[in-house]
């Protein structure tokens, strides 16, 4: 069962499908070498996705949320850990590109620009072991110099820094004016002080090459601090930028990824004539309810942020209401994956077969940011009327956001 999509949707995803279909026999290989998939990403760049979210004034496609999640789901279906790799950068170019129609500020129609010159390849790397990955605060620091700030720390889990050039990060600034902010920074990958230690050797997503990024008194120009607000608050941009787009973008990946799954069993059971078995059919009618019932949430959530209803609300519902999407989306991929293993038995875990790489992907869904525990702590807070963290609400927040005395 495909989803409906509009004619603009639908043509996009068939561009997605022939690059997923020869992605997917890729995929095995570089599961196995532990190796990133240059390869796929070259095939990415002729076909323009990179340049996919630039705005059409700006020479790109154009596309938003509703066009891009259908293009991630297709691409997980061959392969997840290509399509997460590419959210990297197809996201964080699409926040630029609703924020620019909003805005037309300079600087992002440079990097939007760049982008689609094929000069600018995006990353966002904030996770720090032993720190939550959410947006409120970093172990990186940041120490004012002259005309910017120099970091240093370490960050783990950077997606895509096999190819990109570019990165937006997380650091404190401790001696800040008024008490500790986070600021969110843009910097060149090949610039010096910058380190990629090749640590990832994982369960699943081997092929995102997620490795850790160390940063030894990296300069950042201040007009490359994008955003700074004060340690552990809940911050209104962060929410349009970050979780808004983020978390829809991860539940397309983990739902194709199951997708993928569904599809490549039910063309097994039909090549073994097994499709008239009543408890089988049970199956993959539960499997396919649940993949439905993702996506209903998903493009709710899409139409959400389009019409910006989402952002009219306080912060703290917001952000609940993007981890919710990712935690339905995670959670019914993993239960997808379980039940298939019903129908498959012995096929769902031999090497031999691609069943059991999609199986081990999806187990990264539910931990990547909101979590599980974090996402039901974080709606069952909200839905109580219980403020979990101050907030810095839309009027309020901006490039230097504080919270109104
Ligand atoms: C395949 C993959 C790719 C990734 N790519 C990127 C990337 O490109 N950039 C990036 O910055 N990060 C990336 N991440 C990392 C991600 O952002 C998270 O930081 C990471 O998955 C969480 O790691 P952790 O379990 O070490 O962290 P923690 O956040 O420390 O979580 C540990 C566990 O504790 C739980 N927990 C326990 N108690 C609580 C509590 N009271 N409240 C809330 N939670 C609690 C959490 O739910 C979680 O399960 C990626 C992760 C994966 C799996």
């Amino acid at each position: 069962m495909q989803p409906l999509l509009t004619p603009g949707q639908q043509e996009l995803v068939d561009q997605a499908g022939k690059l997923a279909d020869v992605f997917a026999e890729r995929a095995a290989v570089h599961d196995r070498e532990n190796t990133f998939p240059h390869e796929n990403y070259e095939d990415l760049r002729e076909a323009g996705f990179l340049r996919l979210s630039v705005p059409e004034e700006l020479g790109g496609f154009g596309a938003g949320l509703p066009e891009i999640l259908p293009v991630l789901e297709r691409l997980a279906m061959g392969d997840g850990a290509t399509a997460l790799a590419f959210t990297m950068h197809l996201s964080p170019l699409g926040q630029w590109a609703s924020v620019w129609r909003r805005t037309k500020a300079p600087r992002l129609a440079e990097m939007l620009v760049k982008a689609r010159e094929g000069d600018l390849v995006w990353a966002s790397i904030t996770s720090e072991t032993g720190l939550r990955n959410d947006i409120t605060d970093s172990k990186t620091s940041a120490v004012k110099v002259d005309g910017g700030f120099e970091l240093t720390g370490r960050k783990s889990f950077a997606t895509n820094s096999a190819v990109a050039t570019h990165c937006s990060t997380t650091a404190r600034y401790e001696d800040a004016d008024g008490g500790p902010r986070l600021l969110l920074c843009q910097i060149a990958l090949d610039q010096p002080g910058v380190t990629i230690h090749p640590t990832w050797n994982t369960m699943g997503m081997r092929g995102t090459q997620s490795n850790d990024v160390e940063l030894d008194k990296v300069f950042v120009e201040d007009a490359a601090v994008v955003h700074s607000l004060p340690v552990k608050h809940l911050d209104a941009r962060v929410l349009e930028t970050v979780w808004a787009w983020a978390m829809p973008a991860f539940s397309a990946v983990y739902t194709g990824i199951a997708a993928g799954a569904l599809d490549w069993t039910v063309k097994s059971l039909r090549q073994r004539g097994k499709t008239g078995d009543p408890v089988l059919q049970d199956v993959i009618g539960e499997c396919q309810i649940l993949i439905e019932a993702s996506r209903a949430l998903i493009y709710r959530h899409a139409e959400e942020v389009t019409s910006r209803r989402l952002f009219t609300g306080d912060v703290q519902d917001g952000v609940a209401r993007c981890s919710m999407v990712k935690y339905v989306a995670a959670n019914n991929a993993v239960q997808v994956m379980q039940r298939l293993v019903d129908v498959l038995g012995g096929m769902s875990y031999t090497k031999a077969l691609p069943f059991e790489r999609m199986w081990r992907d999806v187990q990264a869904s539910t931990f990547m940011p909101m979590g599980n525990l974090a996402t039901r702590k974080l709606v069952g807070a909200n839905v109580l009327g219980v403020r979990t963290l101050p907030e810095i609400s839309p009027d309020e927040t901006g490039h230097d956001s504080r919270a109104k005395a």
